[in-house]
């Protein structure tokens, strides 16, 4: 390692080293010499962040730029070399300076009072939550800490017009919300890409802030309820392995909402042609030429997951088909992925729910990058949007009893949770009071 190499070049090289280092340039190519003057942040209250009262000091804030290191920062801000180098050294076991990233954010705290204004502490954020303290006021000293993390329970409800995430950020909540219902809740029993006018949600959940003020996302959902196609889906998360901190999302009788089987074989598709036994192809002089996959359209090279744990039962390439993976998951259920660009999987193994076995392409008889899916059950081919699949994992009888009183007083807070639309409807009668009255009826 370098410093044991170091131990044995003497001291004459490892001052070479450490100069090296010190001016060691992030990673990018340093095309343009960076010279921006730093700004200076002026704290109207007194501010309180990585353990400082900011107000005893002028703050400087940046972030590391192409072709900047610890030395160059240091420097330009009237640190001279050798001190650099002292600090450096000092510092070294607790925080590598070469680690500096592109972008990350710094603040220089200096003291005020001084015409040079020279920084005595150098505070480096590796992401939101951590930061890095090099302080050089007195004695030379570093130490990583973390912002203080704030968890709160917020509630959502609201009416789909056209998509979920536009009835969330209706509302200013985060579109993570919606891909948390949808990939991580829903997507065994309710295709997002289908929902209905007039389907509404109500979501117990909690968003993450950071030192109070910086917003993280949503960290967890609880509880929610979804009405789609006029049927209620509840979803609860209970935790059924607390050693392993394993948890689940059940419904309102204790049933996993997580099934054997995935909706889709790609994430973020588009489904280009559904299971259909009357399809008509103009193509085929309007022949009867029945579908009996579902088209899912993706670039190609787009992962192809496994939609249930199973065993290969064929990996090859035959006619039509192109290049394709048949999946045998039990005595009734198989399934098989076509027109592959090229297969991960060979016959015999086996493979997990979610896992890749292949990437979109064009290989057999189609017209664009796809893969189609298709599903046997007890050996005839099947509809899987039509199936009541199997659940995933039942919660076992001792933990039942616990899970619905568990879910009690949350159900009744999700029942209670009322929509806002009555609001929406009122800004809208004041615009067709006003002016809109043409342009609205027309619409
Ligand atoms: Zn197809």
């Amino acid at each position: 390692m370098e410093r044991a190499r170091i131990k044995r070049l003497g001291n004459r090289c490892i001052i070479a080293f450490a100069a090296i280092s010190l001016f060691y340039s992030c990673k990018q190519d340093p095309k343009e010499n960076i010279s921006e003057e730093i700004a200076i942040v002026e704290e109207p209250e007194e501010t309180l962040e990585f353990g400082f009262n900011l107000d005893d000091y002028i703050v400087k804030r940046d972030t590391i730029q192409k072709g900047d290191s610890f030395g160059e920062i240091l420097q330009r801000n009237s640190i001279s070399f050798s001190h650099i180098f002292q600090i450096a050294e000092k510092t070294k076991d607790t925080f590598d300076i070469r680690k500096l990233q592109v972008g990350k954010p710094y603040t220089l705290l200096c003291t005020k009072g001084d015409s040079l204004q020279k920084p005595n502490c150098f505070i480096y954020q590796p992401n939101k939550e951590e930061y890095v303290v090099i302080n050089f006021q007195d004695s030379i000293h570093a130490y990583t800490s973390r912002k203080p993390i704030k968890y709160v329970q917020k509630e959502v409800a609201g009416v789909i017009s056209s998509n979920i995430s536009e009835a969330l950020s209706d509302q200013g909540v985060s579109v993570r919300l919606a891909y948390k219902l949808a990939d991580e809740i829903y997507p065994w029993t309710i295709d997002f890409r289908r929902l209905q006018k007039g389907d509404n949600f109500k979501v117990i959940y909690t968003d993450k802030y950071i030192d109070d003020t910086i917003y993280a996302g949503v960290a967890d959902v609880k509880a929610a309820f979804f009405e789609h196609n006029n049927e209620p889906f509840y979803a609860f998360e209970f935790e059924t392995d607390s050693l392993k901190g394993i948890s689940d999302y059940f419904n309102e009788e204790a049933k996993n909402l997580r099934r054997a089987f995935l909706q889709a074989p790609v994430q973020f598709s588009r489904i280009s042609s559904r299971y259909n036994l009357k399809r008509r192809i103009a193509y085929y002089g309007n022949r009867l030429r029945p579908h009996r996959g579902t088209d899912f359209a993706a670039a190609i090279g787009t992962p192809i997951l496994a939609t249930a744990n199973g065993t290969v039962i064929e990996s090859t390439r035959r006619g039509g088909n192109g290049k394709f993976v048949k999946i045998r998951h039990n005595a009734t259920y198989t399934t098989q992925y076509l027109h592959m660009k090229a297969q991960k999987v060979k016959k015999g193994q086996f493979v997990k729910q979610g896992d890749v076995i292949g990437w979109i392409g064009m290989t057999g008889n189609t017209g664009g990058p796809h893969v189609c899916y298709r599903f046997w059950k007890n050996g005839k081919e099947v509809d899987p949007f039509k199936q009541k699949l199997p659940e995933a994992e039942p919660i076992s009888d001792s933990l039942k009893i616990k899970y619905l009183e568990f879910i009690k007083p949350l159900k009744i807070q999700l029942d209670n949770i009322q929509y806002k639309i009555p609001e929406i409807e009122e800004k809208f009668e004041e615009v067709f009071d006003n002016t809109n009255v043409i342009t609205q009826v027309n619409n």
